[in-house]
C-alpha cells in the first residue's frame, strides 16, 4: 500500500467545496424530502424557485466553511459537525423530528433510558456510514493550503461569486420564497447544522433568561386629574401590517378610508420601530426609544400598560391577533378566538369586528377611568382574504389563497386594500361607539405595528432587516380622535394638532410619552420631547375640570 492511499490529499478550496456539498445534500435529506412533498409546481415562477433551492442551502454553508475551515481548525470543526449532523439527520429522517429549542431541552434533560430507546441498530449503522467513515477519511487527510494571501483571495472571491448567484436567484423568486417561508415556517427546523446550533444557543439563552430579574419602573406613577366630573375611557387600537401607502387618508388613489375621511381625526404617517410584530409591538409600549430598545430586555421590563394600570386606570387588553408578546402579561386579557363569537369567528381566527361586538355595553358598565387596548388582526398576510367579511370585498379580482405566488400582483393588492377598507370600518365604528358617551372623557389612538410589501421591487410580506427594509414596511399610519371633553380638559388645540401631524415626522418613539400626557399621568418616565401634544397645548390655565 502506498503512503498516498493512507493519507489522501486535497486542496483546501476543494475540501471546502466538497464538504459543503456533502452537508447540503447527504446530511439534509429531511429538508429535501419536505421540499419534494410540499412544492407545488404550478408555473414558471415555482420551477425557478425549485431550481434555486440547492443554491439556497449550499451557499450559506459554503461561506461559513470558507470562514472557519482554516489550518488547525478545519479538521476538529468538520469532524464534530459531521458526527452531530449525521445523528441529527438520522433522527429527523427516521422519526420526522423537527429540531428546535424544545427538542434540545428534551435532549439535555432526558433520561438515559429514553436515549437508549432511540439509539437503535439502524441509528448506529446510519451514523457510521454518514458520519464516522467521512470523519475517519478527514482525520487522515492532508489538506493543502496556499499562502495566507492566496487563501484569502480565493475564499473571498468564491464567497462573493456564490452570494451573487444566490442573490440573483432569490431576487427573481422573492415572492415564492416569502410565500413558501410564511406558509411552511417549520421548514427552518429541518435545516441541518443551522437548526441545532441555533436551538442550542436559544436553549442556553432561555435558561439564562429564566433567572433574570423583572424590572419594575416608576412605582409612584399617578393619574392626576383635579376632580372626577368625567370618567375617562381611552381606546388604543393596535393595527397589524397596515401601511400608509394604502391609506387614502395619506393620498392613496383608491378610496380605502371612506368612513374615517368623514370623522374629525388627526392623521399622521409615522415610522415604525421594527418590521415585525415581535419587535414593534413591545417597542410601541416601551418607554425607550427605538435606538435603546431591545425586545429581550422588554420582556423583563414594565411597559406603558403597567404604568397606566399602576397610576389608577382599569386596563383591559382584547386580543384578536397572535397575542401581546408579553406586553399585557399583567393586566386582564381576553382572546377573541376563545370567545368563539359565532358572528365573527371561524375556528382559528376571527374578523376584527369580534373586538367591538359588545364594547358599548362594556363601556356602560365601567366603574373607573379605563384604558382599553384592541389588538387587531388588521391586514395579517399572506391570507389577506380571510381578514374581512364578503361585503368588504370591494376591490376585485382578489387573491383568495395563502399561496400568493399563484396570484397576480393586482389581485394581491386588491385583497390587501380590502383589509384596509375593513380596518377603516373598525376604527370608525369604535369612534362612533365612543361618541355616544358624551358624559365621559373619551379618546382613541390607532397605530399600526409595521407595514407590508406587496410586490414593490419584487418584495412581499414584511420582516426585512430594518436597515434595508423598504418604506412600505416601515411607514405606518397613526390616527387620533378626541371627544370634546378630552380636547377641553387636555387643553389641546385640535386644529393645531392636525396641522402638526400632517408634516412632522413622528415615530413609535412618540407613543409612550404622548399617551402618558393624554392620560394625565404623572411619572418620572415621561419625556416631553417625545410628547406630540406638547406643541399644541393651550397655555391658558383657566380651564378647570
Ligand atoms: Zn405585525
Amino acid at each position: 500500500m502506498s503512503s498516498k492511499l493512507l493519507k489522501p490529499v486535497m486542496k483546501s478550496y476543494w475540501f471546502i467545496f466538497m464538504i459543503s456539498l456533502y452537508f447540503s445534500f447527504v446530511l439534509n435529506i429531511s429538508f429535501w424530502r419536505f421540499m419534494a412533498d410540499n412544492i407545488e409546481i404550478t408555473n414558471f415562477g415555482t420551477i425557478w424557485f425549485a431550481l434555486s433551492l440547492p443554491f439556497f442551502i449550499f451557499v450559506p454553508l459554503y461561506i461559513v466553511f470558507n470562514i472557519f475551515l482554516t489550518p488547525y481548525l478545519a479538521k476538529p470543526i468538520s469532524i464534530s459537525l459531521l458526527l452531530i449532523s449525521s445523528a441529527a439527520n438520522y433522527f429527523m429522517y427516521a422519526y420526522g423530528v423537527y429540531i428546535d429549542s424544545d427538542m434540545i431541552t428534551n435532549v439535555f434533560e432526558t433520561t438515559a433510558r429514553e436515549t437508549f430507546d432511540l439509539t437503535t441498530l439502524s441509528f448506529f449503522v446510519s451514523v457510521f456510514i454518514t458520519g464516522v467513515i467521512p470523519s475517519i477519511i478527514i482525520f487522515f487527510m492532508k489538506i493543502e493550503y496556499k499562502t495566507l494571501k492566496t487563501e484569502l483571495k480565493i475564499r473571498i472571491l468564491a464567497s462573493v461569486v456564490s452570494i451573487f448567484i444566490l442573490g440573483f436567484f432569490i431576487a427573481v423568486s422573492y415572492k415564492e420564497y416569502a410565500s413558501f417561508g410564511r406558509n411552511n415556517r417549520e421548514v427552518r427546523k429541518l435545516l441541518n447544522t443551522v437548526n441545532y446550533i441555533y436551538s442550542v444557543a436559544k436553549y442556553f439563552r432561555l435558561k439564562a433568561d429564566a433567572k433574570r430579574e423583572f424590572v419594575r419602573l416608576d412605582e409612584n406613577a399617578k393619574h392626576v386629574s383635579d376632580t372626577d366630573l368625567h370618567k375617562s375611557v381611552f381606546v388604543i387600537v393596535i393595527g397589524e401590517t397596515a401601511r400608509t401607502k394604502s391609506f387614502s387618508l395619506g393620498g392613496y388613489t383608491k378610496e380605502t378610508n371612506p368612513l374615517l375621511s368623514k370623522q374629525d381625526i388627526i392623521y399622521s404617517k409615522i415610522s415604525s420601530c421594527g418590521t415585525s410584530t415581535a419587535v414593534s409591538l413591545p417597542c410601541i409600549f416601551s418607554s425607550l426609544p427605538q435606538k435603546d430598545f431591545d425586545k429581550n430586555n422588554a420582556k423583563y421590563t414594565e411597559n406603558l400598560i403597567d404604568i397606566v394600570a399602576k397610576s389608577g386606570y382599569d386596563v383591559w387588553w382584547e386580543d384578536n391577533d397572535d397575542g401581546c408578546k408579553d406586553v399585557c402579561a399583567r393586566v386582564k386579557t381576553e382572546y377573541t378566538v376563545k370567545t368563539n363569537n359565532p358572528k365573527y369567528c371561524f375556528g382559528s381566527y376571527c374578523h376584527d369586528e369580534a373586538l367591538i361586538d359588545g364594547l358599548e355595553d362594556k363601556i356602560k358598565d365601567i366603574k373607573n377611568d379605563t384604558v382599553i387596548v384592541l389588538h387587531t388582526m388588521g391586514s395579517h398576510g399572506p391570507t389577506y382574504y380571510n381578514r374581512y367579511p364578503d361585503k368588504f370585498k370591494r376591490f376585485t379580482p382578489t387573491c383568495d389563497t395563502a399561496n400568493i405566488q399563484n396570484c397576480s400582483k393586482e389581485a394581491i393588492v386588491n385583497t390587501y386594500d380590502n383589509t384596509i377598507l375593513y380596518t377603516d370600518y373598525i376604527i370608525s365604528s369604535t369612534i362612533d361607539i365612543l361618541k355616544k358617551f358624551t358624559n365621559l372623557e373619551t379618546g382613541l389612538m390607532y397605530v399600526s405595528d409595521h407595514g407590508e410589501s406587496l410586490g414593490e421591487d419584487n418584495v412581499y410580506l414584511h420582516g426585512l432587516p430594518y436597515m434595508i427594509a423598504p418604506k412600505e414596511q416601515t411607514e405606518v399610519p397613526m390616527i387620533i380622535w378626541m371627544s370634546e371633553n378630552m380636547k377641553k380638559y387636555n387643553r389641546i388645540d385640535y386644529e393645531c394638532m392636525k396641522k402638526e401631524a400632517s408634516y412632522k415626522s413622528y415615530s413609535h418613539d412618540n407613543i409612550f410619552h404622548s399617551i402618558i400626557s393624554l392620560l394625565e399621568i404623572d411619572t418620572t418616565l415621561y419625556d416631553e420631547k417625545y410628547d406630540i401634544f406638547k406643541e399644541c397645548q393651550i397655555k391658558n390655565n383657566n380651564i378647570k375640570k
